[in-house]
C-alpha cells in the first residue's frame, strides 16, 4: 500500500513544469538552484513521512498539492528577513528580546538620509579637513546633562569595560556588595571588572552599605569608587546605601575618581508623572559624580549606543584610549542618536509624542482603553475565537523601573477548538508576527505597545487565526 503511494510521488522534473512552480522561478523569488534543492529536500521529507506512516494520501493529486504547498511556504520563508518588523503585543515598552526601543519616523528618516549619502561622520564642514566623529553628539549630550564633556561607544557594557580598563587597570574599584548586579544577557559587574584588569574591591552587605564602609577600604591601591544602579530588582525592608553626594565627596578627597554606571539613564522627567523615582542624569552630574554611563535604548528612547558624560580630563583621556577604536559607533547609530536628543532637547510639547519610548511608558490607560474598544468594534465577525476586553499591567522593561506598574488595557483571545499556546503560535506565524502573552489559558494582547497604524495588521491576523481553526476542525 504504502509503496504504491510513495511510486506515485511526482519527480522533480515533473513538479517543476508546474504553474505555481514556475510562477516562483519566473518571479526570480528564489534561485533555481535553490528552488531545486528545496524541491528534493521537501520530496526526501514527505516520502519520508509516508512510510513512517505520519501521513497517508489518497491519490496522486493530494501528494502534488501537498509537496506544492510546501514549496510556496518555504519559499515564503526564504523571502522573509531574518530580523524583520513584529507587533509587540505584551505590553512591555522596552522589551530586550523585541529590539528594545523603537525609533520615531524622524529619526529613522535621519538614519536614512545620512547613510544612503556620503556624509560628516569624520569631517569638518568649516574647515575642510579631518573632523572627529566625538563632535556628533558631544554638545547635546553636555547641554542635556550640564557635564563638561561626552562620548559614545557601542553599548553601555562597553562603557564600563572601557571605563574601567582606561582609568582602573591595576588599581582597586570600590563597590558595595548591594550593587554587584547581573544584567539579562550576561553582564555581571564583577565579571566585567575582572576582564577590565581592575581589582574589585567589595565593602558591605548585600542589603546595607555604609560611607564608613568605603573609607575603610580605601588604600594605596585604590583609585576609583563606582556606584551601579540596581536597574533590575528591588531591596525592601532594612536596607542602606550611601548617598551620591556623600561618595563624591570623598572620592575628591582621596584623589579618587568616582564612576557611576546608571544603566537606563533617565534624561526626560518621568518623576514628574510619578513614575519611578530613577535620578535624571544632570542630577547625578551636579552631585559632584566624575563619570556617568548609560545606554541609548533604555530610557532615552534611542538607538544601541552606551553614552558617558562627566568630567572633560578622565573622557579626553578616554577618547584617546586604544578601546575608543574598538568599541566606535557606526553612522547609523550616530544618526539616531543625533535625532533622539534633539527631539529631548526640544523638549515641547510634541517631544514625548516623538520618542516612543516615553509616549508608550506615558500612555494613559484611558487612551489605551478608548483605543482597544474602537478596535473591537471595528473587528469583523469571529466564528471560532471568543474576544474580550479588560485591564492589563504593563511594564517599562528593559532592566528599567523594575517596581512600576503601568495600569493598561488590552483584549483576551482563546477558543473552546483551539489551545493558547496552539493559537499563540499561530499568532507568531503571521505576517508580521504578533507576540502575546499566554495567562490563564488566554491570549493576553496589551495594547500599549500597539499604536493605532498597527491595529488593522493585528485585526488581519485575529482574523487569519480564526480562519485556521476553521481549517483544523474541518
Ligand atoms: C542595562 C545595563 C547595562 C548594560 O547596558 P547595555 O546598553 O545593554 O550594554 C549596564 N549596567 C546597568 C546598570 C544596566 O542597567
Amino acid at each position: 500500500m504504502v509503496n504504491k503511494q510513495l511510486r506515485q510521488i511526482p519527480a522533480i522534473h515533473e513538479l517543476l513544469q508546474e504553474p505555481s512552480i514556475v510562477k516562483i522561478i519566473e518571479n526570480d523569488e528564489i534561485s533555481n538552484d535553490r528552488l531545486k534543492s528545496t524541491l528534493q529536500e521537501i520530496v526526501a521529507n514527505t516520502r519520508e513521512t509516508m512510510v513512517s506512516g505520519k501521513k497517508s494520501f489518497n491519490n496522486q493529486v493530494e501528494i502534488k498539492d501537498y509537496i506544492i504547498r510546501q514549496v510556496i511556504m518555504a519559499a515564503k520563508d526564504y523571502l522573509r528577513h531574518n530580523l524583520q518588523p513584529v507587533i509587540n503585543g505584551t505590553g512591555t515598552v522596552l522589551h530586550t528580546n523585541l529590539g528594545r526601543a523603537r525609533l520615531s519616523k524622524s529619526v529613522v528618516d535621519h538614519v536614512v538620509n545620512v547613510s544612503q549619502s556620503y556624509s560628516t561622520l569624520e569631517y569638518n564642514i568649516s574647515q575642510g579637513e579631518r573632523g572627529s566623529r566625538h563632535d556628533i553628539v558631544e554638545s547635546y549630550l553636555t547641554e542635556l546633562t550640564g557635564a563638561e564633556a561626552a562620548m559614545v561607544v557601542n553599548n553601555n557594557a562597553a562603557s564600563v569595560f572601557m571605563i574601567l580598563s582606561a582609568l582602573a587597570k591595576g588599581f582597586e574599584t570600590i563597590v558595595s556588595r548591594g550593587e554587584l548586579v547581573e544584567i539579562g544577557g550576561s553582564f555581571r559587574v564583577s565579571s566585567i571588572m575582572e576582564e577590565s584588569g581592575a581589582i574589585l574591591k567589595e565593602v558591605g552587605t548585600t542589603n546595607k552599605t555604609h560611607l564608613y564602609d568605603f573609607k575603610e577600604a580605601i588604600s594605596e591601591q585604590t583609585n576609583m569608587l563606582m556606584k551601579v544602579h540596581t536597574s533590575n530588582f528591588h531591596i525592601e525592608g532594612f536596607t542602606a546605601s550611601v548617598n551620591r553626594e556623600d561618595l563624591a565627596e570623598l572620592a575628591s578627597k582621596h584623589n579618587l575618581i568616582y564612576y557611576e554606571d546608571l544603566g537606563s539613564g533617565l534624561v526626560y522627567d518621568l518623576n514628574a508623572y510619578q513614575i519611578g523615582r530613577e535620578p535624571l542624569v544632570h542630577q547625578v552630574i551636579q552631585a559632584g559624580v566624575d563619570l556617568v554611563s548609560f545606554s541609548g535604548d533604555k530610557l532615552l528612547g534611542g538607538p544601541q549606543a552606551g553614552i558617558i558624560v562627566g568630567k572633560k580630563k578622565w573622557i579626553d583621556q578616554l577618547k584617546k584610549h586604544q578601546l575608543a577604536r574598538v568599541l566606535r559607533v557606526d553612522k547609523m547609530s550616530y544618526a539616531a542618536l543625533e535625532e533622539t536628543l534633539r527631539l529631548i532637547l526640544l523638549n515641547n510639547n510634541q517631544t514625548v509624542q516623538d520618542i516612543p519610548t516615553l509616549r508608550d511608558t506615558l500612555r494613559n490607560q484611558d487612551v489605551i482603553r478608548s483605543q482597544v474598544n474602537h478596535f473591537i468594534d471595528s473587528q469583523p465577525a469571529l466564528n471560532h475565537l471568543q474576544i474580550e476586553v479588560g485591564t492589563m499591567e504593563s511594564q517599562v522593561g528593559g532592566g528599567t523601573l523594575p517596581n512600576v506598574v503601568l495600569p493598561s488595557y488590552g483584549i483576551k483571545l482563546y477558543s473552546e477548538e483551539a489551545h493558547a499556546h496552539q493559537l499563540s503560535e499561530w499568532f507568531r506565524r503571521q505576517e508580521p508576527p504578533v507576540i502575546v502573552r499566554v495567562q490563564d489559558d488566554k491570549i493576553f494582547i496589551d495594547f500599549r505597545t500597539i499604536t493605532t497604524d498597527e491595529d488593522a495588521l493585528l485585526r488581519h491576523a485575529i482574523h487569519q487565526i480564526d480562519k485556521l481553526i476553521e481549517g483544523e476542525i474541518s
